[in-house]
């Protein structure tokens, strides 16, 4: 059982919970009105983007930037204006009357607001040989390990932004690349389609669902089914790459903030959640759009959102 949280007083005016785009612009503004601000990152600050090998539609790069570079640059410029950045899992919020506990793997926190930018996480398949592969050939990062399958032949799952994105970064290294979407119609961006529609080492293998990844030690095939009707066929892999989308990482607010049917924190352009002096901002929170362009004005909102709050309560 977790003991209460003793608040000796607030060291810091807001704390932000993750450092993706959302976090880090959140950080840059809260610093630059001269709040006492921390941002907690599990892992290294960036997020899904800083994996992304290439981001094409953020304004201001013509050609493109690689996510771990505009990443790194979001980062230094939030730490140039005071930002303290503490490695650490949050695993709860708690509200005390003003005060926002936050209790990581090892500290606790207290702060006068929160923002909360703690983004979304990869949806899996859920089928057979999935979990028994993850790191032996099924992948959800290509950023990552695109490089171990140099002239291999392996698939990519999904029809949206990530997957065909990361279908085309996958042709420097593979030497096929077979997309499995389960209609016959791409959700990607119309200009990344037409790219991938006439690259010569992307198949795409329509109104297909993987039914069981299969192998000995290491990926060797998936089982696929069509989707209308019985056919069943076998398509040798080494390896796949896993791209249905993504589900909030929102879990340690149950109970704490209204989150919606899915799990995203209910919030609307303003950033406010239904507790006062939490705000939501980037891929966590319920909004149309998912992009690193809405993160960013999602972080400066928040941060601008909680020195109105916090200056209201004092
Ligand atoms: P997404 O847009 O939700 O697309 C998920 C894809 O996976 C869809 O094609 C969906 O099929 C398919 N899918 C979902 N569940 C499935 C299942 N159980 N089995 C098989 N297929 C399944 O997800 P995303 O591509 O990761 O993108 C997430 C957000 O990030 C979007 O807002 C996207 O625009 C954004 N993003 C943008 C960029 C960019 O450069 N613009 C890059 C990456 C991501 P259906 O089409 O049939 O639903």
């Amino acid at each position: 059982m977790m003991g209460p949280i003793v608040m000796p007083g607030d060291k810091y005016d807001v704390i932000i919970i993750g450092g993706g785009p959302a976090g880090l612009t959140a950080g840059l503004y809260a610093s630059r009105a001269r709040l006492a601000t921390l941002l907690i990152e599990e892992l290294i600050p960036g997020g899904q983007a800083a994996v992304t090998h290439q981001i094409d539609n953020y304004p201001g790069f013509p050609g493109g930037i690689s996510g771990e570079k505009l990443m790194e640059s979001f980062k230094q410029q939030a730490e140039s204006f005071g930002l303290e950045i503490a490695q650490g899992r949050v695993e709860r919020l708690t509200l005390n009357g003003d005060h926002k506990g936050i209790r990581t793997d090892d500290k606790e926190y207290t702060a006068k607001a929160a923002i909360i930018a703690t983004g979304s996480r990869p949806n899996n398949l859920g089928v057979p040989g999935e979990e028994k592969f993850k790191g032996k050939g099924v992948s959800y990062c290509a950023t990552c390990d695109g490089a171990f399958f140099r002239d291999a032949e392996i698939a990519v799952v999904g029809g949206g932004d990530s997957a065909i994105k990361e279908a085309l970064f996958l042709t420097k290294f593979a030497r096929k690349i077979n997309v499995i979407h389960r209609r016959s119609e791409l959700r990607a961006e119309k200009v990344i389609q037409e790219k991938a529609l006439g690259n010569e080492k992307i198949e795409f293998v329509w109104d297909s669902v993987v039914e069981e990844i299969g192998g000995e030690k290491m990926v060797e095939y998936l089982n696929l089914k069509k989707v209308k009707g019985d056919e069943r066929v076998r398509l040798k892999v080494e390896g796949v790459f896993v791209y249905i989308g993504n589900r909030p990482n929102s879990d340690f607010l149950q109970g704490v903030i209204e989150l919606d049917e899915k799990g995203y924190v209910k919030a609307g352009d303003n950033t406010e959640t239904s507790s006062p002096g939490i705000f939501a901002a980037g891929d966590v929170r319920t909004k149309l759009l998912r992009q690193v362009a809405t993160a960013v004005g999602d972080g400066a909102t928040a941060a601008m959102a909680a020195e109105e709050y916090i200056s209201r309560a004092e």
